[in-house]
């Protein structure tokens, strides 16, 4: 399985280097065939921004219904790393690589 680049047309990006482009906000990543830098499109912010939104809700429950300070911020790590691995899959698998709306400086 690979995904086009946006510059040159040619698959050259597989799920874990489409994933490591990073979000439509960041910087991208050059591309192997062309070297023009690819990034993440719109529905990867989207996707970020709902998973935010619950891992928030979810950190509030915790510190909420805590009874153990240790534990809780345990889980707590848990939760902002699960937002991380979740994105990361997200951009491996859905959405398509666009060309960055942050220029080189
Ligand atoms: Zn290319």
């Amino acid at each position: 399985m690979k995904y086009t680049c946006p510059h040159c047309g040619e698959k050259t990006f597989n799920p874990i280097q489409k994933a490591l482009c990073g979000s439509y906000r960041g910087m991208g990543k050059p591309c192997p065939n062309c070297g023009k830098r690819c990034c993440n499109g719109m529905t990867g912010i989207y996707f970020q921004s709902v998973v935010s939104v619950i891992a928030f809700i979810a950190v509030i429950w915790i510190y909420l219904h805590a009874t153990e300070n240790i534990h809780s911020s345990i889980e707590i790590a848990c939760i902002i790393a699960g937002t991380f691995v979740l994105n990361f899959i997200f951009n491996m698998f859905f959405g398509k690589l666009v060309e960055p709306i942050r220029t080189m400086k």
